[in-house]
């Protein structure tokens, strides 16, 4: 084309684009995401001025995007019937990149945190130059006296513009792609890049003359016109191969910032996994990343959905992000918003709630534990599982109603329904009920509740006698012709059978007398331990004292509690029978160490023997 004129690009801030092709190398596949929307920026516009304007191709309102690959040539074109650009506007929006945030560019690349940022400094066209060596511009305004418009440049400080060849309105950019950049050139790769980044664009987006993207948003759409279906079928969509969702919140404000979204609550049947990125965040439809860790606090990531913020300002540094306060305000707006949810499925659906409470729980109690606020806002909702009772929840204040009178303060707790089965079957016997809870998280959860001075103390079944499963009217004390008690007996024949300091003997009458022997962890012993453990920390074998409780009113205590031990060389046989007793009371909570395992059974099996 002999009529085109040479230029220079006007940057103030010496020569941008060798920088900008650096800077964002390992992501520069973002040019599709910049291009795709600036052509349906272009589209929104023409919109806007057909309506109270003429328009060249007036007739042409069948709004798309086209991108086409040609191979040989190794030219990739993206096209829109968009409001196109007059040479006047190309030199003052493409050529003259005098732009002022040029400087302000520059100086966040140098601190390397300007992730994101290069749509919001209109430099969104240049990213191309990441992955071409020369880009052309084809292009005719909608202004019905335009001519077509054309500019080329090879990513220098040089363009060249001069008259179009384009006929129809709108935008064709063509992309030579350099040497690292051919793999573009293929249909599937194109697709997919358009599926990530342009998927939800409102209007479609083809490659190849195929379209590629889903169009619909759902989440833009005003709640009350979106069916249930369809916020399932949208989230097997958005996360494919993860059964339905729990429930959904439909985010939409327009006050004091714009946001929408759809958040799922996902089914979590294991502990917390909250390293899932489940949520991502999008710009006016267009997908920004799904590290939304970066805007949101972590405990809301653990949900799954879309967030779009479209007033997003990611010209904001990296660090800086969640201590933004305008970010900060929408992350307590969504903070609210799950609340409410929460407490609106308890009061209105609490048998469903029910339901999903074991896989909702962790996430809600690891919300609670990150922000205060989310617990004021959410206490009411929280459900314990009644231990040993499929599907029975109560809340704290019914907990305490029911078993006011037994427990006073006290909530009692089974965290292993096996090895706790003993203590817990006692206490059931005296008509006091435990909760249920399994998870690491809980050890924190009931210390978080604790601190919040609402007059609860959780106490493990096993961590202390009941009152009420101490049977107060036996007596142990009638003293025998030795002047010994059968307490006295039972208490010497253990201590010199363990001889180990660290066990204290207790011996009682317990109501129950299936039970020979319990083994006792100090609740504050047992947390000091599973802390350690949780912490890795050495020392994390079970809490080391103990308290061996004897139930004087099993029959095989009761035995061991007569006169007339034989004493005689080695230990006697009430001796052996008295450490097995206490072997399998260390046994049947799970207890015994490995390395301890070997000499039990041992010895267990010698005593066995010497009964035959
Ligand atoms: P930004 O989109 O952030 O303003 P860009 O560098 O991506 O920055 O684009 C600069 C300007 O060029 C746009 O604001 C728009 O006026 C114009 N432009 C870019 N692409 C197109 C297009 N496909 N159709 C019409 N105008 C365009």
């Amino acid at each position: 084309m002999s009529t085109l004129q040479k230029g220079k690009l006007s940057i103030q801030t010496g020569n941008i684009l060798p920088v900008i092709k650096k800077w964002l190398y390992s992501e520069k596949e973002i040019y599709m995401r910049e291009l795709v929307s600036n052509a349906f920026d272009a589209i929104t516009k023409l919109r806007k001025v057909s309506l109270h304007e003429d328009i060249f191709g007036a007739d042409d309102q069948d709004f798309a995007i086209d991108i086409h690959i040609d191979r040989e040539k190794g030219i990739l074109t993206i096209e829109d019937n968009g409001i196109g650009m007059t040479a006047e506007e190309i030199q003052k929006y493409i050529s003259q990149i005098a732009f002022s945030g040029a400087e302000e560019f520059v100086k966040k690349y140098e601190q390397k945190d300007g992730h994101g940022i290069i749509g919001h400094f209109g430099l969104g066209f240049y990213s191309a130059f990441m992955v071409a060596k020369r880009v052309e511009i084809d292009t005719r305004s909608y202004k019905p006296d335009a001519e077509a418009a054309y500019w080329t440049s090879e990513g220098g400080e040089e363009y060249e513009s001069g008259p179009g060849s384009r006929t129809k309105r709108g935008t064709e950019i063509r992309l030579h792609m350099d040497d690292e950049s051919k793999s573009h050139l293929d249909k599937l790769e194109v697709t997919e890049l358009v599926r990530k980044y342009c998927d939800f664009l409102a209007v479609p987006v083809r490659v190849d003359g195929s379209q590629v993207n889903r169009k619909d948003a759902l989440w833009s759409k005003q709640p009350n016109q979106v069916q249930k279906e369809e916020y399932v079928e949208f989230y097997k969509y958005l996360f494919p191969h993860q059964g339905d969702p729990l429930f959904h919140i439909h985010l939409n404000v327009d006050h004091p910032f714009r946001l929408q979204g759809i958040l799922y609550f996902p089914r979590m049947l294991h502990e917390l996994d909250v390293n899932k990125n489940g949520v991502r965040i999008f710009c006016r439809n267009i997908f920004v990343s799904d590290e939304a860790q970066e805007i949101l606090p972590k405990y809301l990531t653990m949900l799954q959905g879309v967030v779009d913020l479209p007033d997003l300002p990611l010209n904001v540094s990296r660090s800086y992000v969640q201590t933004d306060p305008e970010i900060r305000k929408i992350a307590s707006h969504i903070t609210k918003k799950v609340a409410d949810r929460l407490n609106e499925e308890f009061t209105k659906n609490r048998t469903q709630y029910e339901q999903i409470w074991r896989e909702i729980g962790p996430f809600v109690k690891y919300a609670m534990l990150s922000d205060e606020k989310f617990y004021d806002q959410a206490k009411a909702s929280v459900l314990f599982e009644i231990a040993g009772q499929e599907n029975k929840f109560c809340t704290i204040e019914e907990y305490q109603l029911q078993n006011k009178e037994r427990a006073q303060e006290k909530i009692y707790y089974a965290s292993d329904l096996i090895q706790q089965a003993g203590p817990m079957q006692m206490l059931k016997e005296q008509g006091i009920e435990a909760v249920y809870l399994p998870q690491v998280i809980d050890t924190h959860f009931i210390q978080f509740l604790e601190s919040k001075g609402i007059g609860v103390h959780f106490t493990r079944v096993d961590a202390e006698l009941a009152e009420h499963i101490v049977d107060a009217g036996a007596s142990s004390k009638i003293v025998d012709p030795d002047a010994k008690s059968s307490e006295d007996r039972v208490r010497e024949l253990f201590t010199k059978a363990l001889a180990n300091p660290k066990v204290t003997i207790r011996i009682e009458s317990l109501k129950n007398d299936q039970v020979p022997a319990l083994i006792l962890l100090p609740e504050f012993m047992r947390r000091m331990s599973e802390m350690a453990a949780v912490y890795k920390m050495q020392d994390a074998k079970m809490g080391e004292e103990h308290t061996l409780v004897l139930n004087l009113k099993h029959p095989l205590i009761q035995a061991l509690s007569r006169p007339g031990i034989l004493a005689g060389e080695g230990p006697s046989k009430q001796e052996r029978v008295a450490r097995a007793i206490y072997g399998l009371a260390r046994l049947s909570q799970g207890a015994v160490q490995p390395e301890e395992i070997g000499k039990f059974t041992g010895e267990t099996y010698e005593l066995l023997a010497s009964v035959i």
